[in-house]
């Protein structure tokens, strides 16, 4: 019998961009240092809108928010100090009363919070669980046209390009997130992304996608079709992974490029003990195998 499978939404969504690369990343856990600070700096915005979704005040909010970004980086200071203003000034900005602020937001929205960090874990197929965590369920009235559940989904990068009208409802995660909701029994109507990113001023907007469930059950039976594919992959897919198809849709802004670019560099890195450090590009695996390998230049494409 197999292993039970556990996958995070993350990896499960997945399934939608690059097979390739989700294995790269999760099976063979590489990661960069730049997607590590990212990271601090969505969950440290996340912490701050949950507190205030749960109904604590704007200075509650912003000590959630610092208190995580700490906890994220607990060895990184400097890179506390820098994003801390950045954090602050995007949650002081969306939370705040000022006309100016969040033009896009739709002051009169009414929202009333049904659940905020709704965490989830259930089973999709025999032994395949799928976790994950909700960032916020509620109910919303903007018009008698424009009401009712909605699942929200708190953007936080703009390396997402997340914008109105492009093919935003097929997005795989807030598939997963209103499936999940629903067999909670929270059956929602509509989608909802809140963006809140730092470009060269702090932008926020808000907007909204009626739900269509057919879309959906498509993308749970494809995602729960690869979750057994998976599940009869070996944990370290080692010379096997570059012969698993790849989308070169997706290649412009992956940061594994280097390794699809130069496919003889991949058995050694995945061989080595590197692999469990950050992945900084094709310059530090230099580095780590003392120059041998890997002597085209690549250095336009480091992530
Ligand atoms: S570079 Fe392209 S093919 Fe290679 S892992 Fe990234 S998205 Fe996939």
């Amino acid at each position: 019998m197999s292993a039970t499978l556990v996958m995070s939404s993350t990896q499960f969504k997945s399934v939608e961009g690059c097979l390739r690369a989700m294995l790269f990343r999760f099976r063979s856990r590489l990661r960069t240092v730049t997607s590590t600070d990212y990271f601090a700096r969505g969950c440290a915005v996340h912490a701050g809108l949950a507190t205030h979704y749960d109904g604590k005040s704007v200075d509650d909010s912003l000590l959630a928010a610092v208190n995580e970004l700490q906890a994220r980086l607990p060895n990184n200071p400097d890179m506390v100090q820098e994003l801390t203003p950045q954090v602050l000034d995007l949650l002081t900005f969306y939370l705040s009363d000022d006309p100016k602020s969040g033009a896009t937001l739709d002051k009169e929205e009414r929202v009333n919070t049904i659940a905020v960090e709704n965490t989830f874990d259930i089973e999709v197929a025999p032994d395949i669980r799928i976790i994950g965590i909700i960032d916020h369920l509620k109910y919303f009235h903007r018009s008698n046209s424009m009401k009712g559940k909605a699942i929200e989904d708190h953007k936080t990068s703009k390396r997402g390009g997340l914008t109105y009208g492009s093919n935003i409802e097929y997005e795989p995660q807030q598939l997963l997130y209103a499936w999940a909701a629903r067999e909670m029994g929270f059956a929602p109507e509509w989608f909802s992304w809140n963006v809140l990113v730092t470009t060269k001023q702090p932008y926020v907007m808000r907007f909204y996608e009626p739900i269509y469930w057919p879309r959906i059950h498509t993308y749970m039976l494809r995602a729960i079709n690869f979750a057994k594919w998976l599940q009869k992959q070996p944990e370290e897919p080692g010379e096997i992974l570059l012969d698993v198809p790849g989308n070169p849709g997706q290649c412009r802004s992956c940061m594994f490029r280097q390794l699809c670019d130069f496919p003889q560099l991949t058995d050694v890195l995945l061989q080595s003990d590197f692999r469990r450090e950050e992945y900084q590009g094709l310059s530090q695996f230099r580095k780590a195998t003392n120059g041998t390998q890997g002597s085209n230049d690549t250095s336009s494409n480091t992530p």
